[in-house]
Order: structure tokens, then sequence, then C-alpha cells
């Protein structure tokens, strides 16, 4: 994927900076992280927000296949979005029975909680603490 950016520059260990391919950036803003599980977080301080970069990286060069094939997972830093959503999402926690899936929570039809937004949530709460999350070998479901 670096190698395929302009104006590329290692900031840290797995860490990098790049000129954001999905706006007109003169000073590189799209910051680039790689995680020890081969997670990448991917934000732009330029404001793009990550879909828009995802999707001029995918059709520039066919980078979600990429991704796909290489089953890799590219996350958007937690923003507020997922802030607000966590907080939806714990105040109906005791409305879902445990263990439970993106899914089970998905097939609620909450409002403001769709699918990428319960993602944003349920990595939140992860992070925070409030929720434990074991992975299935199968990459797509995250048991809470
Ligand atoms: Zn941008």
């Amino acid at each position: 994927m670096l190698d395929r950016l302009d104006g590329v520059r290692q900031s840290g260990p797995g860490r990098w900076l790049a000129r954001c391919p999905a706006h007109e950036d003169r000073s590189p803003s799209l910051s680039i992280r790689e995680l020890d599980d081969g997670r990448v977080l991917l934000h732009d301080f330029g404001g793009c927000d990550t879909q828009a970069v995802l999707d001029a990286l995918g059709k520039a060069l066919d980078w979600t296949d990429y991704l796909e094939g290489h089953a890799r997972r590219v996350y958007a830093p937690i923003t507020d979005d997922g802030l607000t959503a966590a907080h939806a999402l714990l105040a109906r926690r005791s409305e879902l029975t445990k263990p439970f899936t993106l899914r089970d929570v998905a097939q609620k039809h909450w409002s403001g909680l769709d699918r990428d937004t319960i993602e944003a949530a349920l990595e939140c709460l992860a992070e925070y603490g409030h929720v434990d999350s074991t992975e299935k070998r199968n990459r797509r479901s995250l048991i809470y």
C-alpha cells in the first residue's frame, strides 16, 4: 500500500504519513498506522473520512481487492460517532443476551445504530474495557 501513495515518510515504528489520495494534499496529512495484529488505522488530518480515502485508494489501485485478499481489516480511529453510538449501545445493553455479535445488534434495528456505527461503537467499548471481545476463526464475527 505504501509504495502506491505519494509523499510517504515514516513517522515512527509502524507509522507513516502520506499525501491523501482523496483531496489536493500539499503536505502529507494522511496518517497510516499498522497494528501488531495486522490491522491498519487510517486517519486523514485533512478531514476526509476514511471511506473517502479508501474509495480513492481503491479506484487508484484496486486496493479493496488487495485488502480482501489479505483478510486485513481497516478501521477508522475512534471518532466521536463511535463514542456517541457507544453510549447508545451501552444504554440498551440489558436488551442483549450475552454473548452477542455485531449481527445480533444490527438485527435490533435500533435508531442511530447501523452496521458501521455499531462496529465503531463496539470497537470503542472494547477499547474502553466495557465489553470483552473474542474473535472466532471466521474473521467476520467477534463475540462480545
Ligand atoms: Zn484527504
